[in-house]
């Protein structure tokens, strides 16, 4: 398949994990523009029911479960739902995640257990939750959120949830190629969310991180979309194991 209509998620069926705000927001958003029904696994049902209206204005179809990825009965009621409402599952977009900034030698058990139980053991129970309904599909697509972190080093344990996401990305995708599922990772530097809204709120940090940042600016999440189609779609079928970097040249600074 090699035109424009490769791109096509029409037919297809997302789970977007944490799909309610920020990131997980504009890739959902993008994913549905390309034609994909969409279900938005997060805890927050008020904000998860914002974005369904938004993807139902797309004419697509779109159903939130509340869900903590920490939990895996939650995880397995978010597949289950997604099959027995749409039918089947075809892609995984494993973006639930936290953060804080807090020094290595600060850092208690209890964040260190919760930054990695979220980020790293999260997207794990997830895809193996998701591997069977994937295979019954015939094969699908997960993409997973790393992000700039893991190679910059900044924050120990959320650098090491993600360096253990970009790890699990090649180790899954070695496992499961024989499924023809395709597993990849996107790695996104500086965006504009809650997440980051500390360090916008910084003054000095975030005029660092921009100054630093040869397109000069933060990215807005809607600048993930286009990454997510092409790796959810078709027309990357021969790629996987692999992290794409989103991040206006900010590690070309490193
Ligand atoms: P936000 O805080 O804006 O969004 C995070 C989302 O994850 C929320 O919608 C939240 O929904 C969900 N979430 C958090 N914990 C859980 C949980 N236990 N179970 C289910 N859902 C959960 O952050 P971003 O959009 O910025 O981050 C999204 C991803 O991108 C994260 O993995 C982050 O590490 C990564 N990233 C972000 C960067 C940035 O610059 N913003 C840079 C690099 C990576 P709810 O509270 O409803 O559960």
């Amino acid at each position: 398949m090699h035109s424009m209509q490769g791109f096509g998620l029409t037919g297809k069926v997302a789970i977007v994990t944490g799909g309610n705000g920020g990131i997980g927001r504009g890739i959902a958003i993008g994913l549905a523009e390309a034609g994909s029904d969409i279900v938005i696994a997060a805890r927050n049902e008020e904000k998860t029911a914002g974005v369904i209206e938004e993807i139902k204005r797309l004419n697509r179809r779109c159903l939130g479960v509340r869900c903590d990825v920490r939990n895996r009965d939650d995880i397995k009621s978010a597949v289950d739902k997604a099959l027995q409402e749409f039918g089947g599952l075809n892609i995984l977009v494993n973006n639930a995640g936290v953060a804080d900034g807090v020094a290595p030698q600060s850092t208690a058990e209890e964040e260190w257990d919760r930054v990695i139980d979220t980020n790293l053991k999260g997207t794990f129970r997830f895809c193996q939750a998701a591997h069977p309904a994937l295979v019954k599909t015939g094969g699908g697509k997960i993409v997973n959120i790393g992000s700039q972190c893991a190679s910059s080093a900044m924050v120990a344990h959320y650098a090491a949830s993600k360096g253990g996401v970009l790890q699990l990305t090649r180790s899954l995708a070695l496992a499961w190629a024989n499924d023809n599922i395709q597993v990849n990772a996107i790695i996104p530097g500086w965006f504009r969310t809650d997440l980051t809204s500390p360090v916008i709120e910084s003054e000095p940090f975030y005029r660092s991180v921009v100054r630093r940042t040869p397109a000069g600016r933060f990215g807005e999440p809607s600048e993930l979309a286009g990454v997510a189609i092409l790796l959810t779609s078709g027309m990357s079928d021969f790629i996987t194991g692999q992290s794409i970097v989103v991040d206006g040249g900010y590690s070309l600074m490193m």
